[in-house]
């Protein structure tokens, strides 16, 4: 009998943001196939004799996530319990759905279990909340990178609320300036790198400086931008050092 395929949100970056549900799993698979952003503090769960199988990629690239596919099918075969570890939620650019797809589609169960999203959370262990009733009814969680690698749709930028932005910082100067077409350029931004970790930082300014704050302060990956008047709360609840 084939075995069964978790996909799992293993949360931001601090290990302490995977589900009760989520860990449960991961402590009780044969096999845990996880990606780069996972924490190590979390890969310390998994029982002794499991095997574990590192699968990071970067964004786009077809043939790793065919690999992918292929090992999760191949383990679920085998009769095994398998966890495919993703960090922050799986359904958001986590590509859950596509691996999840492919497994049902030739038989084999599959069981999504969500996230803590690094959209939310990030902002969250910046003092920053996506929604607020003083400052924003709405926010959007959008990608600053499409799979064919064209230019942001302005379309998926509302003009009120807060806006996140996932994979936006390598191409921050198109980004910013898609943003700027659709939002006053003195907006209150936030830049949260290596967010709920240890190395969080967060940086702040105005959507006009954003591109420039990037660059100077060499902002890199894992890092994701808000936008909106809610960053201005930030100094109000920021309670970290
Ligand atoms: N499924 C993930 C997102 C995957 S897309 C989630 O729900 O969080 C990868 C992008 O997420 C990165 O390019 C970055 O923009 C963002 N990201 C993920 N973890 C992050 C972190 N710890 N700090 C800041 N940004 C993060």
């Amino acid at each position: 009998m084939s075995g069964k395929v978790y996909i799992v949100g293993g949360g931001p970056g601090d290990p302490g943001l995977i589900t009760v549900k989520g860990l449960k799993v991961l402590r009780q698979a044969d096999v845990v196939l996880y990606d780069r952003l996972i924490s190590p503090e979390l890969l310390r769960e998994i029982r002794n004799g499991a095997e574990l199988i590192y699968v990071g990629k970067e964004r786009g690239e077809a043939e790793i996530q065919e690999g992918i596919n292929a090992l999760l099918l191949k383990k679920a075969r085998m009769g095994l319990t398998v966890v495919r570890l993703k960090g922050g939620d799986p359904y958001v650019f986590g590509r859950g759905e596509e691996e999840c797809l492919f497994l049902i589609e030739r038989g084999v169960e599959c069981e999504v279990i969500p996230g803590v999203t690094s959209a939310i959370a990030g902002p969250a262990y910046a003092g920053i909340p996506v929604t607020s009733r003083w400052y924003s009814s709405g926010f959007s969680v959008v990608t600053g990178q499409r799979a064919d690698g064209s230019a942001m749709d302005l379309d998926y930028i509302p003009k009120k609320g807060t806006v996140v932005l996932l994979m936006s910082v390598s191409r921050v100067e198109e980004v910013a300036e898609n943003l700027m077409k659709v939002r006053s350029e003195r907006t209150p931004v936030a830049v949260i790198e290596k967010a709920t970790t240890e190395g969080q930082r967060v940086l702040t300014c105005t959507l006009r400086e954003l591109a420039k704050t990037v660059r100077e302060h060499n902002v890199t990956s894992p890092a994701l931008i808000v936008v909106g008047e809610v960053v201005e709360l930030r100094n109000k609840l920021w309670k970290f050092k």
